[in-house]
């Protein structure tokens, strides 16, 4: 295989967008100005740690300003570079705009292997680095704001916020600097698990259309299906969790950085993750047969696929070796262009990033607008509910007194009804509803046009369509 033919990661996503617009009519030059990434900042910066100075590089990437606040995750990898940050920057304009959230596309990344770091060290690089970008408005609850991706999480997030708490002591939206912060600290319910929740919601509302199981060549409900995910951390493991304890699907392979585990009867997730906090592995697990060359577990026979750890891993090496009738791109950017074209033509059908890992910044704009607002949600109506549903509940068991024998509530009914909605059920309903919308409207575009062969240029095509009307309503 000539390794010249794989693109880098950037050029996938520009390639993936391409082929989008050559099927659409944007103004000239138009396409040029979206494609672009508007501006990418590099640092370089100092802290002493271990009795000497060690220098890290990061960046603060803006790929489009036509809505602001921009919006995009920090990574913390080794592999971290301009390219990929640029590449992911843009992945996050078309997700903001296919799931009808108001932001901008931005991405940053620092060069670092968080797991050499101590807690306390790790800190004082979160807070340099954030610091940095603070200051050039690269973190502001109004221009640019973070979340956590492949390295952060909720830790990193509340120590970003504290920074810029520090530096704008009267700002009275500096919560909503950051997302994915944890609860005492201005986050949101179901923000840890919302990526890997909206995975779900995804294939849920995909087995919902059965001409759709039927182009994968699947059929029936999600119960049984064997399914194989890359990457047991925030994503992969929420994802995996609830597919394989709710909706009975049965994970048949679990791929990691050290090795891969295997088992057609269906691995415990949760005793899997409980396994690589304590061991930092998946080898040893006693409970499923061990892979020790993990990546070709990526190739095991099974009914989805689900990569969740980094991006191009399946590439014109693998492609056509990869035996799964759906794949479903929560980590961004797992499938490099050629091996997307490879895929399609083996009638392998792919859930795109840009709409399967969109349960992240949907959940942090819930949290934004919680910070904006200052109130928890649903602190005003659960009472109000509650009391409204207790007078049905009333009437109810005024009818189930006169009707005796003849008719009873369902005995869970009246607890259940009387519940008023907290703020994760809400979450929850709010995340299911901008999934199957933005779903519903992917597979109009791929089913109702012609030239549009699969959900991938379908999901690009409603999501620039949305930037390209932003440009121009500002006269562009
Ligand atoms: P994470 O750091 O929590 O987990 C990544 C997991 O992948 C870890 O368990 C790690 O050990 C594993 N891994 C790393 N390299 C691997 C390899 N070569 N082979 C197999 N496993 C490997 O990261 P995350 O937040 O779950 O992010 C994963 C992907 O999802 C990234 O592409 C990220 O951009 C994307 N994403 C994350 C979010 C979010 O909310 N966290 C939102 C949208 C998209």
């Amino acid at each position: 295989m000539n390794p010249i033919a794989e693109p880098s990661f950037r050029e996938s996503v520009d390639l993936m967008f391409k082929r989008a617009v050559s099927v659409m009519d944007l103004p000239p030059g138009l396409e040029e100005k979206i494609r672009v990434c508007n501006s990418t900042y590099t640092v370089r910066f100092g802290v002493r740690l271990r009795g000497q100075i060690h220098t890290f590089t990061g960046y603060r990437s803006v790929h489009s300003e036509h809505m602001e606040p921009v919006k995009g995750g920090i990574r913390y990898a080794l592999g971290v570079n301009q390219d990929e940050v640029e590449a992911l920057a843009a992945l996050m304009t078309y997700k903001c705009a296919l799931v009808e959230a108001p932001f901008g596309g931005s991405k940053g990344g620092l060069r670092i292997d968080p797991r050499q770091y101590e807690e306390h060290e790790l800190e004082r690089i979160t807070r340099r680095f954030a610091y940095e970008l603070v200051k050039r408005d690269l973190i502001n609850p109004s221009q640019n704001v973070p979340a956590p991706d492949m390295g952060t999480g909720e830790r990193e997030m509340a120590w970003i916020a504290d920074q810029y708490r520090r530096m704008f002591t009267t700002d009275i939206n500096a919560h909503a600097c950051v997302t994915g912060k944890p609860i005492y600290a201005g986050g949101i319910e179901g923000r840890v698990e919302a990526t890997g929740r909206g995975v779900q919601y995804a294939l849920q509302e995909f087995f919902r259309h059965p001409e759709d199981l039927a182009v994968a060549g699947l059929s029936g409900q999600l119960e049984g299906k064997r399914i194989v995910v890359q990457g047991l951390g925030n994503v992969g493991y929420h994802a995996a969790l609830f597919l394989s304890t709710e909706d009975g699907a049965l994970i048949t392979g679990i791929v990691e950085r050290d090795g891969a585990l295997v088992d057609d009867r269906g691995i415990d997730v949760q005793a899997v993750r409980s396994w690589i906090e304590t061991h930092g592995g998946v080898a040893g697990y006693p409970h499923a047969t061990y892979v020790a060359e993990g990546a070709a577990v990526l190739e095991k026979e099974c009914d989805i696929l689900i990569p969740a750890a980094l991006e191009g891993v399946i590439t014109l090496q693998n492609a056509d070796r990869i035996r799964a009738n759906l794949i479903i791109e929560a980590a961004n950017g797992p499938i490099t262009a050629g091996a997307d074209d490879v895929l399609r033509n083996k009638g392998v059908v792919i859930i795109p990033d840009l709409y399967a890992n969109a349960g992240g910044v949907t959940v942090s704009y819930f949290e934004w607008v919680k910070n904006l607002s200052q109130i928890r949600l649903g602190r005003m109506q659960r009472r109000q509910e509650e009391a409204r549903h207790a007078l049905l509940v009333q009437e109810l068991e005024r009818l189930d007194r006169y009707l005796g024998d003849a008719w009873s509530m369902t005995p869970s009914f009246k607890e259940r009804y009387l519940k008023g909605a907290d703020e994760l059920e809400l979450v929850r309903s709010g995340l299911d509803d901008t999934m199957r919308t933005a779903y519903q409207k992917m597979r109009e575009v791929w089913h109702g046009r012609s030239n549009v062969p699969d959900l991938r240029v379908a999901g690009y095509i409603v999501a620039v369509e949305r930037v390209a009307m932003s440009y121009r309503d500002k006269g562009l």
